[in-house]
């Protein structure tokens, strides 16, 4: 993609028709995912798995869609896209910071000036060292800083992990037109390096609370509540990208606690821990599963290895079908003794990685976590994506669960015109404004004064404009872990954003 063609797709909203084109599709497709669900049987026998892989293909899960390319993206109203191009005077906010008693600690803690932190409680999550040689550190061990408050610009932030390109593309490191192109996505990269840095601060306090015992939506409450505080949140300029996904053991993904949900953390449980940040649009999803009990390790491990891997490998002119292999080789080496059982482990074959747009956590491409010879689709220069393994001591692959918790306005839903009701018709335009293309949950609307949440959101789904994304599930019984991390495919190298000491 040459610079024209991306000022454009960054820049161009969709025509009329295309608009209509893209509405049809949907429509068909929709059809076709309610006979899916229809069709959904209690018990199901091994043979019956790889038919039901064909058909989560047509899924609309976010972390499986395969949707057509799009060339166009939808971004928010009344968003600055002139300092896209701008190498020199990237703007910082200077707002004041509302959210401090958000984040008064409830018993005397003692605020230290040190990064250490030990993170042995959690299992193969290492600790945060005194001095990193990698990453600076501003902020004090109970955070009392909001990110402004450390890093006075953009430019501050410093460098993600940085991995050289493989052979085929190594002469890119030191190519003169490959470095002259770094400076056009330079607000890309800093508003990268800012989310990340944020993310880290936030899940180091995060990993503090983590024990066995915790009532998870307090939990959830406070990560929120210090997400907000550090990065100063305010809407669509910075906080956070998407609810926090607490999936605790066979559920994979896609489950924050409703505001009666008073489920309780427990010893033996693996969680997946997911939240985003973003900063002007740019997202760092990155996620970590939760282990008291050693005997998931080996779990762990595997979702580490199989995440590292994908990044690895990943590259320009990368086949994403060809990357799956590498991730899939990884999983499928591991076995494990849980309770005394042993399995084999198994990648979910329905949820994948992804690219990341600005405003959309889940672009057109997937990287999928097994060998796809069909899916042809390559990695591109520029492009920014999440590498995430989910590795199953079950079937490898999900079930939609009912409470649903996870939500997002649809793509092509341009305007309110056809919501008739008014309830529904102030909810939409409320999440149209605070979360626009981004998920949310009923519990923030609620947190925002709005009310009969629940019957409204049905409402808007029903008339197609927002979609559920519900908790997707392995089968009873299983255990399922997760890693994640962010990176950039730059036109010199590949940097990895949300790396830190802990994983
Ligand atoms: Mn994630
Ligand atoms: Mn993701």
């Amino acid at each position: 993609m040459d610079i024209d063609d991306l000022l454009n797709y960054i820049n161009n909203d969709d025509t009329e028709s295309e608009k209509k084109k893209k509405k049809k599709k949907k429509k068909k497709k929709k059809t076709k995912e309610d006979e899916i669900i229809e069709e959904k049987n209690e018990n199901k026998e091994d043979e019956k798995i790889n038919k039901e892989i064909e058909e989560k293909k047509e899924d609309k899960d976010f972390h499986s869609k395969k949707q057509k390319k799009q060339k166009k993206i939808y971004l928010p109203k009344n968003i600055n896209t002139d300092n896209e191009n701008n190498s020199t005077n990237i703007p910082y906010p200077k707002r004041e910071n509302k959210y401090q008693d958000l984040i008064k600690p409830s018993e005397n803690i003692e605020i230290i000036e040190t990064r250490f932190q030990d993170n042995s409680h959690l299992r193969l999550i290492n600790n945060w060292e005194e001095k990193s040689d990698k990453i600076p550190y501003f902020q004090t061990n109970y955070p009392t800083k909001s990110i402004d408050e450390q890093y006075t610009s953009l430019d501050c932030f410093s460098t993600g992990i940085i991995q050289e390109y493989n052979e085929n593309n190594i002469w890119r490191s030191n190519n003169e037109e490959k470095k002259e192109l770094e400076k056009y996505y330079k607000y890309t990269i800093t508003s990268m390096r800012k989310a990340a840095e944020c993310h880290r601060q936030i899940r180091k306090y995060a990993q503090t609370l983590l024990k066995p015992g915790i009532v998870l939506i307090d939990f959830v409450k406070k990560l929120e509540n210090m997400l907000k505080f550090i990065t100063n949140a305010n809407d669509l300029e910075c906080g956070q990208s998407f609810p926090t996904g607490v999936s605790i053991n066979n559920i994979a993904a896609h489950h924050t606690p409703n505001s009666n949900d008073n489920t309780v953390l427990k010893y033996d449980d693996v969680m997946k821990l997911d939240f985003g940040t973003h900063i002007n649009g740019y997202v760092i999803d990155c996620a970590f599963t939760v282990a008291f009990n050693p005997e998931y390790d080996q779990l762990l491990k595997c979702s580490q290895e199989a995440t590292a891997t994908g990044i690895k490998n990943a590259g320009i002119d990368m086949r994403l079908g060809e990357l799956g292999g590498y991730i899939q080789e990884v999983i499928e080496s591991y076995e494990v003794e849980i309770k005394g059982k042993v399995y084999k482990l198994k990648p979910i074959r329905d949820l994948c990685g992804h690219n990341m747009l600005r405003y959309h956590v889940h672009g057109e491409k997937s990287i999928p976590l097994y060998k796809n010879d069909e899916d042809n689709a390559v990695m591109e220069e520029g492009e920014l994506y999440a590498c995430e393994t989910f590795v199953t001591t079950g079937k490898g692959v999900t079930k939609e669960l009912k409470n649903c918790s996870h939500y997002m306005k649809d793509n092509l839903a341009f305007n309110n015109t056809k919501i008739k009701s008014s309830q529904p018709k102030s909810l939409f335009k409320y999440i149209d404004e605070h979360y626009s293309t981004l998920a949310f949950c009923p519990r923030w609307l609620e947190e925002g004064g709005n009310t009969n949440v629940q019957k409204s959101l049905n409402y808007l789904c029903n008339i197609g404009v927002v979609n559920p994304y519900p908790p997707l599930a392995d089968i009873e019984g299983s255990y399922v872990a997760q890693f994640e991390h962010s990176f950039m495919l730059r036109p010199t190298c590949k940097e990895i954003f949300s790396i830190g000491d802990d994983y």
